[in-house]
């Protein structure tokens, strides 16, 4: 029985928006890691202007809403979820984002929309909205930042936002205690714990 509103915060690539293409993410991230030894957690960030049309194209072809969207509208309805939506896309994707969120009718569902303006590394933009919002839960996809986040919450020392991860099938052998495949998943976790 749930008691009082949950505030739960969610990335967009990968939670709210489902890329099939995703699943070469991990493979990516694979080959920097072991050919080249990139180990930090830093993002590559297009610079050149047909650089960044290449990925806004990249961004918009192909992305669907979640399964578990329309278990979150339905939540948000009822009063029993507040939803923020969270996005460190550099900022050039901005006019993207609206205009999916229109395309699906989904803007009304978000209490905020937090885009990443200054163009922050997504872990650092993530963890300032955390902080900002006290989010009850975080939902994010990127297993790098989701091993951040936690970490920092768990030496945060004080009431703490539970991140929940969503997972890709290539990564499904890695451990971690709030794993869920999809969003529907998740949120209805969320709701079990409430
Ligand atoms: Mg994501």
């Amino acid at each position: 029985m749930i008691k009082r509103v949950i505030k739960v915060g969610l990335d967009f690539d990968g939670v709210v928006a489902y890329n099939p293409f995703r699943i070469i993410r991990p493979v990516v991230a694979f080959v920097k890691r072991k050919i080249f030894g990139v180990n930090k957690l830093e993002f590559w960030y297009p610079k050149a202007r047909w650089q960044q049309i290449y990925w806004a194209i990249l961004h918009e072809s192909s992305i669907f809403p979640s399964k578990g969207v329309d278990l979150l509208k339905d939540l948000v309805d009822k009063g029993y979820i507040e939803a923020h939506l969270v996005t460190a896309r550099y900022s050039f994707l901005d006019n993207h984002l609206y205009r999916w969120i229109d395309r699906y009718k989904l803007r009304k569902y978000f209490k905020t929309i937090n885009l990443n303006k200054n163009d922050e590394q997504p872990h650092i933009f993530k963890e300032r909205m955390i902080e900002k919002h006290k989010f009850d839960y975080f939902i994010e996809d990127n297993w790098d930042i989701v091993k951040y986040l936690h970490t920092r919450q768990e030496t945060a020392g004080k009431k703490h936002t539970k991140i929940y991860w969503i997972y890709n099938i290539l990564d499904h052998f890695v451990a971690y205690q709030h794993k869920f495949p999809y969003l529907k998943k998740a949120i209805e976790a969320i709701i079990n714990q409430e």
